[in-house]
């Protein structure tokens, strides 16, 4: 699928010059939510506007420069109430367009948390999400972003994850948080991929395995007692059935994998 969302490039919002003449390229792995902690609508500070998203966009490049002494914007995207989706640091629409993105600075690995943010794409979205769901208009861009992201990128919706996953932070607020799961099977959705819980691996657990281990012992694949625990052994029949059907076998019951075991 190719890149769909509509991008304001640096140029289309008039952006400062970056400190350098060009970032790292690196290969993205996550998608990593950000909120900006500005206030929320009605007093948004875009407004909803796109001459409001093109200042908000330069204001915090400005920030990120002068108070942060960033080379460039931190993050590599910003996402307004009104649904306008502005590129960050310099470069990141043409690499990601790639499968690339350019080095960033908006999620700096702290101890015991998730590492490799600043190589992937970060989205600054515009609010305060303590208290507060963001309406329709910036949540569909969102969604139409990380679509256009995991496609090129070819990132798993899976890992559409938080700031607070890799650094100390409340970033992104509660609400907003709280609302990944829903962006990732939104995201899954609109790529044409099973919805995530329906996706069978190792450590996978419940009723579900239970069922497929029934129909991999009556297909000959035997896994012992169905005891709903996707472990080892019924990852080693999975993977001997895909290989059976002419799958890539990966483990993963994923949706051809299930529709050949007749689930
Ligand atoms: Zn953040």
């Amino acid at each position: 699928m190719p890149f769909t969302a509509k991008v304001f490039t640096t140029a289309q919002w008039g952006a400062r010059d970056a400190d350098v003449d060009e970032f790292e390229l690196t290969k993205p792995m996550y998608v990593v939510i950000h909120n900006t902690g500005d206030s929320n609508p009605p007093n948004d500070r875009s407004k909803g506007t796109l001459p409001g998203a093109k200042q908000l966009a330069k204001e915090t490049q400005a920030f990120h420069m002068d108070g942060n002494g960033w080379a460039d914007s931190g993050h590599n995207f910003l996402n307004t109430t009104g649904g306008f989706i502005l590129e960050g640091r310099h470069g990141t629409l043409g690499a990601v367009q790639k499968g690339l993105c350019v080095r960033s600075a908006h999620a700096a690995q702290d101890a015991g948390k998730l590492a490799r943010g600043n190589e992937s794409p970060g989205i600054e979205v515009e609010g305060n999400f303590m208290t507060f769901t963001m309406g329709q208009k910036q949540w569909d861009a969102l969604v139409e972003l990380c679509v256009s992201l995991c496609s090129s990128c070819n990132i798993a919706p899976e890992n559409i994850r938080g700031h607070r996953d890799f650094s100390d932070t409340d970033c992104p607020g509660d609400l907003l948080y709280s609302q990944l799961p829903k962006l990732r099977q939104d995201v899954a959705a609109k790529l044409g991929l099973a919805p995530i819980s329906d996706v069978l691996k190792l450590g996978s657990k419940g009723s579900a395995v239970q069922k497929l281990q029934v129909a991999l012992n009556a297909k000959g694949f035997n896994v012992g007692v169905a005891d709903g625990i996707f472990g080892d052994v019924t990852r080693k029949a999975v993977i001997d059935f895909q290989k059976k059907q002419g799958l890539t076998p990966d483990g993963v019951v994923g949706p051809k994998t299930r529709k050949l075991l007749g689930l």
